[in-house]
């Protein structure tokens, strides 16, 4: 396929030039790029070569930076070898099976992500211009995985016309439909045919082993808790009693399965299938009250436009979870919006915010290594992880 060329808007051309990996469709000057996943050179308005990129005609983000030269086989091959050396230093010890292989731009292979779970790699490609790319070498790919033990590989991608994801085989073996893997040796069970994202919420881990750290002795809430993954380290740190709360009753079934895999059934566990809000009104309009409470709710904000709003539910969530903590208790808010950046989402949990004034911000944490960045690119620093106690 023959290279086109881009040319950017003057604005746009320090950013990339800093490590920015992507072209917004309205930062196009000129454009000569048809095709999806075709190879494109991004110019200034003066000439000057900022970069090649893959063109995605469908998308906001009109093409995607990989570097300074061809895209080939040998540079995705290369990338993917330099991210998976990556993971083998920060998992040396197999006491983390699950974790993320690839994270798209941090590893500059934007848009491509491939979370292992033990022998499963699931390919999750953001947008088409990835998806084609990732067809592509799929062959390359499958083989170097399965140097490294990898035993399936899945692509996970949106079903068209719906809300939902449709699942191909790509490689080797076909995938069992739930499989037990480990963090830090606890055992937890994944959902790979009905669950969300790639199955797990990996970027949770770090976070998941500090809430085992504050939780012994102590009566625990986890609100939007999915699979249980917060629950299940407050279980195995000690925790006296722990309840989920989740409108997905399917998730509660996998919560259940971990605490029996991690040797957990006993230790008292309430799952509530209920919308967090109400559930939390109903708390406090009984007088319940917890002494550590994890708040990890989806996206409030799919857009910039929605910002206000998205803060303003916040607020509203924090106070709600203020409201049930008992004195001397602790509360962990978490958000994934990529749009609320770490000092928006501090003005949510401020003194005001939470209608009480004996919580103070004790640590401010993010997504773990296996998350990496680039440093020009703040849109890739999505997860906020806030322990108030
Ligand atoms: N804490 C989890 C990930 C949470 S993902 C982990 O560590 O794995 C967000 C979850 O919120 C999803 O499971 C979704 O089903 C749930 N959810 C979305 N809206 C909700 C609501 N209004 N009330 C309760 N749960 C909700």
């Amino acid at each position: 396929m023959r290279t086109a060329r881009v040319v950017v808007k003057r604005a746009a051309a320090g950013p990339l030039s800093r490590g920015h990996p992507w072209v917004w469709r309205e930062a196009i000057v000129q454009s000569d790029a048809r095709e999806t996943a075709q190879e494109v050179a991004i110019q200034a308005e003066d000439g000057t070569v900022l970069g090649h990129g893959l063109f995605d005609p469908g998308s906001p983000i009109a093409v995607r930076v990989w570097g300074e030269g061809r895209i080939d086989e040998a540079l995705f091959l290369q990338r993917l070898v330099r991210a998976m050396r990556r993971r083998e230093r920060l998992f040396p010890d197999g006491e983390t099976t699950a974790y993320r292989l690839v994270h798209g731009e941090g590893d500059r292979m934007p848009g491509v992500v491939i979370d292992r779970y033990g022998p499963v790699a699931v390919v999750r490609p953001d947008g088409m211009a990835a998806d084609a790319l990732v067809t592509r070498h799929g062959e390359a790919l499958a083989a170097e995985l399965s140097g490294a033990g990898v035993r399936s590989v899945v692509l996970r991608r949106p079903k068209a016309g719906t809300r939902g994801f449709e699942t191909v085989a790509l490689h080797g073996e076909p995938a069992p439909e739930t499989l037990v893997v480990r963090e830090h040796g606890v055992p937890f069970v994944v959902d790979l045919a009905r669950g969300q994202k790639t199955g797990a919420f990996l970027d949770q881990r770090e976070n998941r082993r500090r809430v085992g750290g504050l939780s012994a002795g102590k009566r625990v809430l986890n609100l939007f808790s999915y699979a249980g993954g917060f629950s299940l380290w407050a279980a195995v740190g000690g925790a006296k009693d722990v309840t989920s709360v989740d409108v997905a009753a399917g998730a509660h079934a996998t919560a259940e399965a971990s605490f029996r895999a991690a040797g957990q059934a006993g230790v008292k566990h309430e799952l509530v299938t209920a919308d967090a809000f109400a559930f939390l009104e109903g708390a406090r309009r009984r007088g319940a009250t917890w002494d550590v409470v994890i708040s990890d709710p989806p996206s409030f904000a799919p857009s910039e436009r929605a910002l206000p709003r998205a803060l303003a539910s916040y607020r509203a969530l924090h106070k709600a979870c203020a409201a049930v903590i008992a004195p001397g208790g602790t509360l962990c808010a978490s958000s994934c919006s990529s749009h609320v950046d770490a000092v928006a989402f501090t003005s949510t949990l401020d003194d005001q915010a939470l209608a009480r004034a004996d919580l103070s911000l004790l640590e401010l944490f993010g997504a773990p290594a296996d998350h990496p960045t680039v440093a020009a690119w703040p849109e890739g620093r999505y997860l906020k992880f806030a322990i108030l106690g």
